[in-house]
């Protein structure tokens, strides 16, 4: 679950982000962001997974709660326990070009030392949900922009996150794989995962539906069902 009430976010620089912004995502939905650029989506983003802190106020504390971590009180050294609780979807993929696609999802598990039978198990499990069974040892420059996502969305998957962000995920595919992306984010959302995806693609938001949050001058101007 997400819950944000009376967020402020300032930049060193004086820039005021986001102002005032309260905001409540249960688990299991599906929610699109849209603002244009400069709106403070990316400022949310990072709000969520403790990168920028909200700022602190003389007249009433702020919330901001994240999967049952309450970010406010959080020390730093708690910060990987909360990210363990996300997985990341980018626009440009980010997946690592010197490793195959068995090797790309792996690497999370490894990188938390999750026990090589379990490795062993979870990744096939990810990388047959996607599709991507006669992929495995292809590496990223051997597979298309749709391919490449479904990668990285399995790479999300594979620690079993309560919370999916998506920003911008069909930013650099044509309209049928973007589709057929968000198509994947939403069976994932169906089987109990959180998701959370930014857009600027309005038509893909006007074809799917459901919740949309958007975002202006760094407050939130519109929550509604379409
Ligand atoms: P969006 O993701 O919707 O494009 P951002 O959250 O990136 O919007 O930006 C919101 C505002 O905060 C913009 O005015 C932007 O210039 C400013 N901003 C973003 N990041 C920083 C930063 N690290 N330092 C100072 N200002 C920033």
């Amino acid at each position: 679950m997400v819950e944000l009430k009376n967020v402020s976010v300032t930049y060193d620089n004086g820039v005021s982000a986001l102002k005032d912004v309260s905001l409540k995502i249960n688990d299991g939905e599906f929610v699109f962001f849209v603002g244009k650029n400069g709106a403070g989506k990316s400022t949310l983003i990072k709000l969520l997974i403790r990168d920028v802190k909200a700022d602190e106020r003389a007249d009433l504390v702020p919330v901001v709660r994240v999967n049952g971590f309450d970010l406010m009180k959080m020390k730093q050294r708690e910060v990987p326990k909360l990210r363990q609780t996300i997985g990341f979807v980018f626009q440009d993929y980010k997946l690592i070009g010197n490793m195959n696609v068995y090797d790309n999802i792996a690497f999370v598990l490894r990188s938390i030392d999750a026990p090589t039978r379990y490795i062993r198990k979870r990744v096939p499990q990810v990388i047959g949900l996607m599709g991507l069974q006669k992929k495995a040892k292809c590496f990223p420059n051997e597979l298309s922009g749709g391919e490449q996502q479904r990668v990285a969305i399995a790479r999300a998957l594979v620690n079993n996150p309560q919370l999916i962000i998506a920003d911008e995920p069909t930013g650099n595919l044509d309209p049928r794989t973007s589709e057929e992306i968000v198509r994947i984010l939403h069976e994932i959302n169906e089987r109990g995962t959180t998701v959370l995806m930014v857009t600027h693609q309005l038509e893909l938001v006007k074809d799917f539906g459901g919740r949309v949050v958007k975002i202006s001058g760094g407050v939130i101007d519109c929550d509604d069902h379409v």
